[in-house]
């Protein structure tokens, strides 16, 4: 057993974070307040080779491992979660074409996602379809060569910015869950396609989370991804890789807010002694530190089984569900730890604290990764 990463690995997070602490930790505050997504950044990403790492070279992707990815988003969500999120789900969106879609499907949206010119997005949701997804009701109609597409999605993150989306509707309502079919779809160009309200959140603010709508939109039979009825399967596929990045989220926040806390710790002092020379402070630092490890050990060993071709599906709700509490429990004791100051602002900590909240919620609450924990131990 080897927990050491790679000497490429290393050079991929050392890149990852030089990248965070130059190009987004300035902003990150600014963009808190203002919730512009900085799309000219994801632009800089990709100019550095960041983006697409994981996927082949024959489609833009630089062949790396899916370890290389994580760290990325670990390293990006230290300083800028909303920014790393952005990041994520464009890549859910890209496994799903990857994984699912044809070669002129990958070839249609892959190499300008990985250029940094576009981002992609993943609309599951409805307002009457969430923690059951199945029972998603937009539906999908075909006429000719087209498929007439009806309904909404909501709460899509990155679709007011995003060029690309990986769409679940339902092609049969009389089958359920099995009626659904996957699209790719371009969402600046569709006919029919429009961006509706988009969300004023707690935390994640730059990220943009929307509605989107169809009305009567016309989408291409060929831009159906693999097979009519399979878009759950495909969805859910989609989402076991997508939770390994929302983990990823939630540890670069915990070890953000813990990194800071520690310096403010040793800084602070009083009744004559730094903060951190207190036992009781102290000791919260060593179990909010003991538990970093361990979402962090459950994270990589998920990464690792879907490196290697197992089924990683409960190894990616484990690490789902340590990483984004470990985020929330560590955000919070840590602002408890700085007291007043980190409540404030300019610390940041309270923002790690509002961003980690949404990581126990999307991408299936921590409730959905139990139930799917817990149907695996009962099976
Ligand atoms: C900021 C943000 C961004 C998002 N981005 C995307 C995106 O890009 N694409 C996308 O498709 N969706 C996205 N979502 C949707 C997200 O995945 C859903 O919000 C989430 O799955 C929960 O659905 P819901 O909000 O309808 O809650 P509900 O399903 O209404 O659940 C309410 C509560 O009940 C619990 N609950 C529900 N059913 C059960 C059960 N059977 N057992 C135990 N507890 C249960 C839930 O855990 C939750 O605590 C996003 C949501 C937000 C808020």
């Amino acid at each position: 057993m080897n927990f050491a990463l790679t000497e490429e690995q290393k050079k991929i997070q050392e890149k990852a974070r030089a990248f965070a602490e130059r190009e987004l930790a300035s902003g990150a505050q600014e963009r808190d307040l203002s919730e512009e997504f900085p799309m000219y950044l994801i632009k800089k990403l990709g100019e550095e080779g960041l983006i697409g790492l994981q996927f082949p070279k024959e489609y833009g992707g630089q062949g790396k491992d899916y370890l290389s990815f994580i760290l990325v988003v670990e390293e990006l969500s230290k300083v800028d979660s909303a920014f790393g999120i952005a990041y994520a789900i464009s890549s859910t969106f890209t496994t799903g074409i990857y994984l699912f879609g044809n070669d002129a499907q990958k070839k249609h949206c892959m190499p300008r996602l990985f250029r940094g010119d576009a981002l992609g997005c993943f609309a599951l949701t409805e307002p009457d379809a969430g923690s059951d997804a199945g029972s998603a009701k937009t539906t999908a109609v075909r006429e000719g060569d087209h498929y007439i597409i009806n309904g909404t999605k909501c709460f899509i993150t990155n679709s007011a910015v995003a060029d690309y989306c990986m769409l679940i509707v339902n092609t049969d309502l009389s089958k359920g869950s099995k009626g659904l079919t996957a699209f790719l779809v371009d969402l600046k160009t569709t006919p029919g396609v429009r961006i509706g309200h988009i969300e004023n959140k707690c935390g994640i603010k730059s990220a943009k989370v929307a509605e989107v709508i169809f009305e009567n939109a016309v989408i291409p039979a060929d831009r159906m991804l693999g097979q009519e009825g399979k878009g759950f399967r495909y969805a859910l596929t989609a989402l076991d890789a997508g939770r390994l990045g929302v983990a990823a989220q939630g540890l670069g926040l915990a070890q953000a807010a813990f990194d800071i806390t520690k310096e403010y710790m040793k800084q602070r002092k009083q009744f004559g002694k730094p903060i951190c020379a207190n036992q009781y402070p102290a000791f919260k630092m060593a179990d909010l530190e003991t538990e970093i490890d361990m979402a962090r050990l459950l994270l990589y060993k998920g990464v690792w089984k879907q490196q290697e071709g197992m089924n990683f599906s409960v190894d990616a709700s484990k690490a789902k569900l340590a990483c984004t509490n470990v985020a929330m429990k560590v955000t919070t004791e840590c602002i408890q730890n700085m007291g007043g100051a980190g409540y404030m602002r300019e610390q940041n900590v309270e923002r790690m604290f509002r961003d980690a909240k949404i990581t126990q919620i999307y991408e299936g609450t921590n409730e959905i990764q139990r139930l799917i924990i817990s149907g695996n131990i009962f099976k």
